[in-house]
């Protein structure tokens, strides 16, 4: 263990005396800021965390999430060195090993697994552990795709909006935090940034501050709900439906701008026809809200420019949520709402920089994709060939993915030889026949890329690995090296690896990096969209009805498919992003029991008071833990946090064994907010 003693919970240690020194480095997790930061370290260790001014965006603070990181580094769940199972599978007890052991067991699995039923019986398992770009899709890809593995479909987040963006614009550049001022009407559709990428509130408070209107939408009054001029508390899975209406509205009163569509867009009349039968009132009484409300939102931004929706990823994660991303970002193209600071449109920028990792020199494979959100399946049905292996890092799914009973069903399978490469010992850990310790960001290099604002930053070292960790490229290069699958010429290891991206990053990024600049895209830090950037698609249109996304998608683009609930199972489940986790990172750390927050109307028609215990449940699991009655949340909607770990419920399951394994009509997504439950007292139970 990582001496805990001299260290308090906070990461801070005030005994240790000497000077201190500040090291400058910058955030690479799964958040669109990738904060700089300022780490003070005191003979070696880490004191405390904070922001650093020299992102302007991040503006000398960060999220209290990060500040708390030295409880990861220190604290008493800290991997220090190789183990290998000795209990039953999720029992957690393990044998220290060394290094070389380790990875000749795991070399000897692998070398076994591809001789009996070939590559495609292993299943490397990764996701947004770490954004950094070389802690993931580096000397980890250059091993699967020259072993010949299975390929893994990254689809638990943000794939139904990617395939949107993609569809339209090609990824065009967005609107960054900087330009959100100048904006006279924000809406914030499916985002809350109280909990993910909060440094865009000072900006939206600033375009408040100047006179701006605020459309929130979101079943949840977050905070930011709470000083808008509208509230739209949608039920969930409904907002291709109210995107749909105002679409209509656009076109019905003449708002939409007809020289823009014909000079920048295509297909217009289909999108129009599919708005067609989508009036205030029966979009409406799909989505749970007044007509008047959704009346409003439409007049507010036909009649206001600089006018700027900013899309966030609550409103993919249901059946069609491909189809409300794209009905939502194509509204600018429709309303006219381009051409100006402050208008058009926002999600995720981390294309922005094409970087097309051209320094990975393997090509994929043809082998068989594993939708990541179908891991119970593939771990307990695929047979053409059976998964024998299964590597996984820089994620957690026996927390994080849905249907987790089955997941944990076969993540116990005892001729199923797990590997798993982490910082903490996770929920998945627990089921891993080899751990590897892995160094967090605080430990190595990396590149921390913005999917918000576009900054782009090295990360440095502030300490030395804690224990025997090392690095995701140091341990995939090592293994390439073991596999024979490492060409003599390149990078191997960690700072070999970060000298060759430097060297292959497009333009001047890695010398700016290099000379200690912040290096900016092509078109600048804050391009206006049709002016500085436009669509990536083929003919640099927007395409408002993709043909191919019309065939792929169950019932065509912009359709809305019946709510999932039942007479048994009436509630909606939403499972968001918290104050508390980045996804599930730093869910180990000690806190109270997670709450289910509940309406006061449906706490009173099933007998329940704040605080009780209850049972929320379908027919796929249950969860056990406190209540929260509370109007935060719109009736007919319950709230359990995402990325809880098993130990924050009171039975050790988490709202994924309520989530459906079931895919996005765009995008093969997850499909979290379609789990549908009824909750009930634990005492009656
Ligand atoms: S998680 Fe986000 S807000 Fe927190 S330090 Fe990292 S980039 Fe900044």
């Amino acid at each position: 263990m990582a001496s805990p003693a001299k260290t308090d919970r906070r990461g801070k240690n005030a005994a240790l005396g000497g000077p201190k020194t500040l090291v400058e480095t910058a955030c690479p997790l799964d958040c669109p800021d990738s904060c700089s930061m300022a780490v003070t370290v005191q003979q070696g260790k880490i004191i405390s965390i904070d922001g650093s001014t020299r992102n302007p965006v991040t503006g000398g603070f960060i999220c209290a999430k990060v500040r708390r990181f030295g409880e990861r580094v220190y604290g008493p769940d800290r991997l220090l060195h190789p183990a290998v199972r000795q209990g039953r599978k999720g029992e957690g007890r393990f044998k220290r090993t060394t290094w070389d052991e380790a990875l000749e067991m795991i070399v000897e699995r692998m070398q076994a697994a591809k001789a009996k039923h070939g590559g495609a019986s292993i299943l490397p398992y990764s996701y947004g552990g770490s954004n950094g770009l070389l802690t993931q899709d580096n000397l980890d890809a250059t091993l699967w795709r020259r072993f010949g593995t299975s390929r893994l479909a990254r689809t638990l987040c943000a794939a139904p909006t990617g395939a949107a963006n993609m569809a339209l614009y090609g990824k065009m550049p967005s609107v960054t935090y900087e330009d959100f001022p100048d904006a006279k009407l924000i809406v914030l559709w499916g985002v809350n940034p109280s909990a993910s990428g909060i440094h865009l509130i000072p900006y939206v408070r600033e375009a408040q501050k100047r006179g701006a209107r605020l459309i929130v939408i979101d079943p949840r009054f977050t905070p930011l709900a709470r000083s808008a001029d509208l509230h739209l508390a949608l039920k969930p899975g409904t907002d291709v439906v109210v995107a749909l209406a105002i679409h209509r509205h656009l076109f019905e009163t003449g708002s939409v701008d007809e020289n823009f569509l014909r000079e920048h867009t295509r297909n217009a009349d289909r999108l129009r026809e599919r708005a067609q039968e989508w009036t205030f009132d029966k979009a409406a009484a799909v989505a749970g809200v007044q007509g008047s409300d959704i009346q409003q939102a439409a007049e507010w931004y036909a009649t206001t420019s600089p006018a700027l929706v900013k899309c966030g990823w609550g409103l993919e994660r249901n059946r069609h949520g491909g189809n409300a991303a794209m009905a939502v970002i194509a509204l600018p193209a429709v309303g006219g709402k381009f051409g100006v600071r402050g208008g058009g449109y926002t999600m995720s920028n981390s294309a922005s920089w094409n970087i097309d990792r051209s320094w990975i020199n393997a090509p994929e494979p043809d082998t068989r994709i594993v939708n990541m959100n179908h891991l119970g399946r593939a771990l307990t049905e695929y047979q053409d060939p059976p998964i024998d292996v299964l590597f996984v890092y820089n994620c957690n799914p026996a927390a994080t993915v849905p249907d987790q009973r089955r997941v944990l069903k076969g993540l116990e399978r005892e001729d199923l030889f797990t590997v798993v490469f982490e910082q903490v010992m996770t929920d998945t850990a627990l089921y891993a026949d080899v751990v590897l310790p892995n160094t967090t960001f605080l430990e190595g290099y990396d590149f921390a890329r913005a999917y918000g604002p576009l900054s782009l930053e090295i990360g440095r070292p502030v300490v030395d690995a804690v224990g025997e960790s090392r690095s995701n490229a140091d341990v995939f290069g090592e293994l390439c090296a073991r596999l024979g699958v490492l060409k003599e010429d390149e990078p191997g290891n960690e700072l070999e690896l970060l000298v060759k991206v430097l060297d292959s990053l497009p333009g001047t990024i890695g010398s700016d990096l290099r000379a200690g600049e912040r290096p900016a895209p092509p078109f600048g830090s804050r391009p206006v969209q049709f002016v500085d950037v436009f669509p990536n698609t083929p003919d640099h249109k927007v395409d408002l009805f993709p043909a191919a996304l019309d065939a792929g998608a169950p019932m065509g683009l912009y359709r809305y498919q019946p709510d999932p609930a039942t007479d048994r199972y009436p509630l909606a489940l939403i499972s968001p992003s918290s104050d508390r986790t980045i996804s599930s990172t730093l869910g180990e750390l000690p806190r109270n029991d997670a709450k289910l927050v509940m309406h006061p109307d449906d706490a009173r028609v099933r007998g329940l008071a704040d605080k009780d215990g209850v049972r929320v449940f379908n027919e796929r699991g249950e969860v056990h833990c406190e209540l929260s009655v509370s109007p935060m949340v719109r009736p007919g909607t319950v709230s359990l946090p995402k990325g809880l770990w098993r130990r924050s419920t009171r039975n050790g399951f988490t709202a994924t064994a309520l989530a459906p394994d079931s895919l996005t009509d765009l995008g093969g997504g997850a499909c979290f907010n379609d789990a549908r439950v009824e909750v009930a007292s634990l005492a009656s139970a």
